[in-house]
């Protein structure tokens, strides 16, 4: 069920991706955003201002929130009261599944019923249909609002749990920044050496493509088989300290290869050299414990 109508409140470059989606679509849209100005091009193309939040929040059951992160819901809804009671919010800000908990129950408190989302895709993916989002928090909000919010992206629901699509995003995040990160830091080694990002772009393609590493050992990880049969954890310490080295070489800081080298020298002290580098897995696990 959807009567086309729907507030987005937060309009950075995800929240304005999220105003044009629902427009292209004839939505009505009725926005609000701290800095006032960044709702002047969606308002020419069709959008309604909402002079306060009060007046954003009465517009609309759903309110789709896309801030920098949960304190700036608390910064935006906090004055607001009575407004808050019967909305339905889908929070697509990202933030920890603690966090996205103790909105939901903060929300609760004031009526309104949280949807947490977490938005795999870049603004440029909104609109489209292969991206996709998790959602998690009341079955009936979510089915109530799935036919708006898949005007977004598709909708991948994991259950009433607040904090379950915030920790599917969190686990996706943890991996995404530490590959691009590890990407920068490659290309700042290149560049000593007269090899411009763009240049290294198939190289960094091909190696970027773990598909067939992560298909071959994932089930072994989850059988608790770390065989040393393809690898060992020895053959890659003595590789990574390679790679520091040349990093060093460059003048380039060491602190990323360092902390892999550190992993695997760990893995290593474990008792665990003639495993494979997967072993590392429970020696992260075990600095939780
Ligand atoms: P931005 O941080 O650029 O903008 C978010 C919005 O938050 C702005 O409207 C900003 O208002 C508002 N805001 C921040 N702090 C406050 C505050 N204290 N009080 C009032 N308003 C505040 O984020 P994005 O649009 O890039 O992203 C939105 C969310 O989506 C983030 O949680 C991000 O992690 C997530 N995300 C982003 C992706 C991306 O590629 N950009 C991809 C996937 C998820 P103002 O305009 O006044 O500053």
């Amino acid at each position: 069920m959807t009567d086309r109508t729907v507030t987005v409140i937060g309009l950075g470059p995800m929240g304005r991706a999220m105003v044009n989606a629902f427009l292209d679509r004839g939505y009505q849209v009725t926005v609000w955003n701290r800095t006032a100005a960044k709702a002047d091009e969606l308002v020419r193309r069709g959008a309604r201002r909402a002079a306060t939040v009060d007046e954003a929040l009465a517009a609309n059951e759903l309110v789709v929130l896309s801030l920098t992160d949960y304190d700036a819901m608390y910064a935006i809804l906090g004055p607001a009261t009575t407004a808050l009671s019967g909305r339905v919010i889908a929070n697509l800000s990202s933030d920890t599944p603690e966090q996205a908990r103790e909105a939901a129950t903060w929300l609760a408190e004031r009526g309104a019923r949280q949807l947490t989302g977490g938005m795999q895709v870049p603004p440029s993916g909104i609109g489209t249909p292969d991206s996709a989002t998790y959602y998690s928090g009341p079955a009936d909000a979510f089915e109530a609002h799935r036919q708006t919010l898949e005007v977004l992206t598709s909708a991948d629901y994991q259950g009433e749990d607040p904090g379950l699509a915030a920790l599917r995003y969190q686990l996706q995040m943890n991996m995404f920044w530490t590959i691009m990160v590890s990407w920068l830091h490659t290309v700042a080694v290149a560049r000593t050496h007269g090899i411009t990002a763009t240049e290294f772009l198939p190289v960094a393609l091909k190696t970027a493509d773990v598909a067939q590493f992560l298909e071959f050992y994932a089930p072994r990880i989850d059988a608790g088989d770390h065989r040393g049969d393809v690898d060992r954890l020895a053959m890659g310490e003595a590789s990574i300290r390679h790679v520091l080295h040349t990093v060093r070489a460059a003048g380039v800081d060491t602190t990323l290869p360092a902390a892999v080298l550190d992993a695997f020298q760990r893995g290593m002290a474990d008792g665990r050299v003639d495993q494979s580098f997967t072993s590392l897995v429970e020696v992260f696990a075990a600095d939780t414990a």
